[in-house]
């Protein structure tokens, strides 16, 4: 495993906007990114045992076990360190942990690799504009840019802005009735985790109403103020 990497965790409920922020921070930052939901969609697409087994469990916008999603998250990692992993200036969680569960064991497996969570970002958004957001989203089949019926056509119709790709996909779990039970669960599962990492002092909470790029520059305000450098 990769040793002594910053890590950050970027938390809040479904359509916050993780996977964007994600995006951006990697391209400036050279940060690596572990999306679980990412992984887990990966896994279905390419009908895995792993896949078939939490598709239905997604599809309802429930979690699969804590156990699971830690077996990914060490999977990820392990394989990083045998890869090409010079250019890796730290580490995104994005959507990972979701439950205290999860937070305890990965906390126990970065310091084992002497690697601490330097920041949590917990994005906030009202309820009602989540399901606006999610209800509207689409992405490009290929590289997975994000767009909204609404807010955000690609500039070209049919044509992704980024790789130039014609074909979009929406998640099933974007359906109205999935995003909100997707949101009753993060209330009754993962929100706990505010107070958590509150307690250890690391929370930033980032106000996620406004554009992408004014929620990016909020984060990299705290990042400016924890010394992090963007790439030259
Ligand atoms: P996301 O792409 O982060 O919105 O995740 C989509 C779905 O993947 C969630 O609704 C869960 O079913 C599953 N999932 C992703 N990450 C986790 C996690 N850390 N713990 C439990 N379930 C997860």
């Amino acid at each position: 495993m990769i040793q002594g990497l910053p890590v950050f965790i970027l938390f809040g409920p479904p359509g916050v906007g993780k996977g964007t922020q994600a995006a951006k921070l990697s391209e400036k930052y050279g940060f690596y990114v572990i999306s679980t939901g990412n992984i887990l969609r990966d896994e279905i697409s390419k009908g895995t045992e792993l896949g078939r087994t939490v598709k239905s469990i997604m599809d309802r916008g429930e979690y699969p076990s804590d156990d699971m999603i830690i077996g990914l998250v060490d999977r990820v990692m392990k394989e990083l360190s045998h890869g090409q992993s010079n250019k890796i200036q730290g580490f995104i969680f994005d959507g990972v942990p979701r439950t205290e569960y999860q937070a305890e064991t990965l906390q126990n497996m970065l310091e084992k690799s002497d690697q601490s969570i330097k920041a949590v970002f917990s994005i906030e958004v009202d309820d009602e504009a989540l399901v606006n957001r999610l209800k509207g989203r689409f992405m490009c089949e290929k590289c997975g840019q994000i767009y909204h019926e609404h807010y955000h056509l690609p500039k070209v119709e049919g044509v992704c802005d980024r790789c130039g790709a014609h074909k979009f996909v929406r998640r099933p779990d974007d359906e109205e009735k999935t995003v909100r039970e997707r949101l009753k669960v993060y209330y009754d599962r993962t929100a706990s985790l505010i107070p958590f990492y509150e307690k250890k002092g690391n929370l930033y909470k980032i106000n996620g109403m406004g554009s992408a790029s004014e929620v990016f520059a909020s984060i990299q305000n705290v990042l400016r103020n924890l010394g992090e450098k963007e790439l030259s």
